[in-house]
C-alpha cells in the first residue's frame, strides 16, 4: 500500500461509504448522480468483505476478499463482523463473544471505562483500529480512481447505532486519516439513492436484511428532512442463517445416507460456500445441484478432512479430489429453499408489523417501500416484503450497492455538487423494446409527463418459442443498436406455440419519482416477468441533449432503416409461414404449382438478404402473399374436413 503521492486540494472529492458487517462499499456523486468506485484490481467487483486476516504474530495479512478466503484455516485470527462490536461495553458483548470465532479482551482505561479488543498473539486491535483498516482500504481505492488525496469521508451507520457506537465509527474514520464530516443512517442513505429526498413529503419503509442483520426502518421525509418514525429489527438474523440452514440440510442427509458426521469446523467452512452458491442460485434458477466429495477415509467413518465441496457454479475445485469419493448428490428446488427459509422471512414480516405499529401507520400510509442488503434478491423474500405493506417495493438499483449509493448522494450534497436533476415532470428521452431485427418499439416518448403508463401487444417470431427476452432501450434513434440499454430481462415459461400466437403484453409504468416498471405477461399462459429501472440514472442534461441532436441528425436515414428492418421481418414471417403450409399441404398442389412457389420462397429469401430496396421488398411480398393464397385457402378447407371428421 503506497501512499501519499497526491497532491491536496480545497475541492478534493467527498466519498459515501457503506461500513457494513459483511461487506463494505465506497462510492461518490457527480452531477450525473451517484457511481461506485471499484476494486481497483477488478473493475467488475465493488465489494470488499469487512474482514481482516492476520498472522499469529499480529500483523495483517489481507484485507477483504483475500481475508477472507483465510477464514476456514485460521478461525481465530480472521477477524469478521467488527461491525457488532463497536462502540459496546463488555458488559454488552457477553453474549456476541460466543458467537464470534476469535477471542476478545477487555480492560479498563484511564477514564475508567471497560475497552474491548480483538487478542492476536499479544497484540490487541480494538474494534475501531480494524474499522479504520477496512476503511483504509476504501479510501486506497477512491484515491487510485480520483488519483489525488482523498480525506473526506460521509460514513452510514444503522438507524438505530447509539451515541457511542456513533462516535466510534467516526473515531475509526479519524484512524483511518479521513475527517468523517457527517454519520448518517443507512435507511436514509438508501432513501437518498433512489432520490426520494425530491418529494415534499413521503412515508418510506426501508427493509434492510443483509448477512448478518435484519433492520426495518420507517422514515418520514418532510421538507427535505427525514426523520425516523420507529425501527425494528433482529441482530442476529440475516443470510447467514440461511446459509447454515443448507448446511443443517446437508450434514443430515449426508449422516442418514453416507453414515457420516461431519464434526470438523474446517469441513463446515467449505460446505458453507457450497450453501451460499445454491442459495444465489436458487435467486436466479428453479433448481440447483448439490454434490460434494467425501473422502473414503471419512466414509469409513474415519475422522480425516473432506474434500473440497465441488460448488454447483463449478468454482469449487473438487475436479481433481473425486477420485473413488463416496459422493452426496441432491438437487434443491426453490420451493424446498422456501420451505427451509420461511422462519426466518417470517421472523423479518413480523418485525415490519412491529414497526408499523409503533409508528401508529397502517401499510396503506406507507407510500414507498426501499429493499436493502444482499439477501433482498431471494424472490420469496420480495414476494412476502410486497405482501406486508400491500406494495411493489423499489428493487432497481442493486440491494447491495443501495447504501453506499445514497452516501454518495449525501456527500455530493456536502461538497456543493450541483446535482443535474433531470427528471420529476416529464421523461427526458424515449424509452421502448427491442423489436425482431434491431429496431425500437417505442412505448413512451421524450418529454411525456410522469407519472404515465404505456401498453403495447407484441408476439413471437419462431414457432414454439418458449422464452422471450426483453431489451429496455432509452433513446431517440431508431435502431436499437444506437440507444442505450438499460436492463435485459426474460419472460419464460410460455407453452409452445406457432409463431404470431403468443399475445405478450408489454407495460412501461413510470411513476412519480421516476422509476420505471416494465413488465410483460403472455395472456394466453398468465407468465409473467418484469424489471424495474432508474432511467435517469448516470445521464446529465448534456448527455441527454446530446442523444437528441444526434437523433435529429440522423432523421431520415433511421427512419428508412427502421421502416426496412420492418418490411424484412415481415417478409421472412411470410416465407415462413408460407414455407410451412407447403411442407404440410403441398401435396394438394399442381407439382408444376409447387416448384414455382418453393422457387419463389428460395429467390425471395436471396432477394431480403441482398436489397435495401424496401419498396421493391414490399412489392414483391405482396405478390407472393397473393400467390399463396389458393394454397392458404385449399389449407383452411383441408384443415376443416380434418376436424369434422374428429367429431
Ligand atoms: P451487510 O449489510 O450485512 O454487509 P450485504 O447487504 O452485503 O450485507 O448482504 C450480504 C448477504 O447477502 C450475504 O448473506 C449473501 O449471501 C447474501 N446474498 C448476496 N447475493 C445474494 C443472492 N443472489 N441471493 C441470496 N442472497 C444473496
Ligand atoms: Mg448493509
Amino acid at each position: 500500500m503506497s501512499r501519499r503521492s497526491f497532491v491536496t486540494t480545497t475541492n478534493d472529492p467527498i466519498i459515501g461509504i457503506d461500513l457494513g458487517t459483511t461487506n463494505s462499499l465506497v462510492a461518490y456523486a457527480d452531477e450525473a448522480g451517484p457511481h461506485l468506485i471499484p476494486n481497483p484490481d477488478d473493475s467488475n467487483d465493488f465489494l470488499l468483505p469487512s474482514v481482516v486476516a492476520f498472522h499469529e504474530a499480529g500483523n495483517v495479512l489481507a484485507i477483504g476478499r483475500e481475508a477472507r478466503s483465510h477464514a476456514v484455516e485460521r478461525p481465530l485470527t480472521t477477524i469478521h463482523s467488527v461491525k457488532r462490536l463497536i462502540g459496546r461495553g463488555a458488559a454488552d458483548l457477553t453474549q456476541e463473544a460466543r458467537r464470534l470465532t476469535y477471542p476478545l479482551k477487555s480492560h479498563s482505561s484511564e477514564a475508567g471505562r471497560d475497552i474491548i479488543a480483538v487478542k492476536i498473539g499479544d497484540r490487541r486491535f480494538t474494534p475501531q483500529e480494524i474499522s479504520a483498516m477496512i476503511l483504509v482500504e476504501l479510501r486506497r481505492w477512491a484515491e487510485l480512481h480520483f488519483q489525488r488525496d482523498v480525506t473526506r469521508a460521509v460514513i452510514t451507520v444503522p438507524a438505530q447505532f447509539d451515541d457511542a457506537q456513533r462516535q466510534a465509527t467516526r473515531d475509526a474514520g479519524a484512524i483511518a486519516g479521513l475527517d468523517v464530516i457527517r454519520i448518517i443512517n443507512e435507511p436514509t442513505a438508501a432513501a437518498l439513492a433512489y432520490g426520494l429526498n425530491r418529494a415534499e413529503q413521503a412515508t418510506i419503509a426501508v427493509y434492510d436484511f443483509g448477512g448478518g442483520t435484519f433492520d426495518i426502518s420507517i422514515l418520514r421525509l418532510e421538507d427535505g428532512v427525514f426523520e425516523v418514525l420507529a425501527t425494528n429489527g433482529d441482530t442476529h438474523l440475516g443470510g447467514d442463517d440461511l446459509d447454515h440452514g443448507l448446511i443443517g440440510l446437508f450434514t443430515r442427509e449426508i449422516a442418514d445416507s453416507l453414515g457420516v458426521q461431519i464434526a470438523s469446523p474446517a469441513i463446515r467452512q467449505q460446505l458453507r460456500t457450497l450453501a451460499e452458491n445454491v442459495k444465489m442460485q436458487l435467486s436466479d434458477e428453479d433448481v440447483a445441484n448439490v454434490e460434494i466429495a467425501l473422502p473414503p477415509s471419512l466414509t469409513r467413518r474415519g475422522t480425516g478432512e473432506v474434500y473440497p465441496p465441488v460448488s454447483p457454479l463449478g468454482k469449487g475445485g473438487g475436479s481433481e479430489a473425486v477420485t473413488c469419493h463416496e459422493i452426496y448428490r441432491r438437487k434443491i428446488t426453490r420451493g424446498e429453499f422456501e420451505d427451509m427459509a420461511r422462519p426466518w422471512v417470517d421472523r423479518t414480516i413480523e418485525a415490519c408489523g412491529r414497526a408499523m405499529k409503533t409508528a401508529q401507520l397502517n401499510p396503506a400510509d406507507i407510500d414507498q417501500v426501499v429493499l436493502v442488503g444482499g439477501s433482498t434478491r431471494i424472490p420469496y423474500v420480495r414476494q412476502r416484503v410486497s405482501e406486508v405493506f400491500q406494495r411493489r417495493p423499489y428493487t432497481a438499483l442493486v440491494p447491495e450497492h443501495v447504501v453506499a449509493l445514497g452516501a454518495g448522494v449525501q456527500a455530493s450534497i456536502l461538497a456543493g455538487v450541483k446535482r443535474d436533476v433531470l427528471l420529476l415532470d416529464v421523461t427526458p428521452l424515449s424509452l421502448g423494446i427491442e423489436t425482431m431485427g434491431g429496431a425500437v418499439g417505442k412505448l413512451i416518448l421524450a418529454n411525456t409527463k410522469v407519472p404515465c403508463r404505456a401498453s403495447e401487444m407484441f408476439t413471437t417470431f419462431k414457432d414454439g418459442q418458449t422464452s422471450i427476452k426483453i431489451n429496455v432501450l432509452q433513446g431517440e434513434r431508431e435502431l436499437a443498436a444506437d440507444c442505450r440499454s438499460l436492463g435485459v430481462f426474460e419472460l419464460r415459461g410460455i407453452p409452445p406455440m406457432p409463431a404470431g400466437i403468443p399475445k405478450l403484453e408489454v407495460t412501461f409504468l413510470i411513476d412519480q419519482n421516476g422509476i420505471l416498471n416494465v413488465s410483460a405477461k403472455e395472456l394466453r399462459s398468465g407468465m409473467e416477468a418484469s424489471v424495474q429501472i432508474v432511467p435517469t440514472h448516470g445521464l446529465t442534461r448534456e448527455e441527454v441533449c446530446k442523444m437528441q441532436a444526434e437523433a435529429l441528425a440522423h432523421a431520415r436515414e433511421d427512419m428508412s432503416a427502421h421502416h426496412l428492418i420492418d418490411v424484412r421481418t415481415t417478409l421472412e414471417f411470410d416465407l415462413n409461414k408460407a414455407e410451412r403450409m407447403i411442407h404440410q399441404f403441398g401435396r394438394l398442389l399442381e407439382p408444376r404449382e409447387l416448384r414455382r412457389l418453393l422457387q419463389q420462397v428460395n429467390e425471395l429469401r436471396d432477394l431480403a438478404k441482398i436489397s435495401n430496396n424496401a419498396e421493391e421488398l414490399n412489392r414483391r411480398r405482396e405478390e407472393f402473399d397473393r400467390a399463396v393464397l389458393p394454397l392458404a385457402e385449399m389449407a383452411m378447407s383441408e384443415t376443416l374436413k380434418e376436424e369434422a371428421t374428429k367429431m
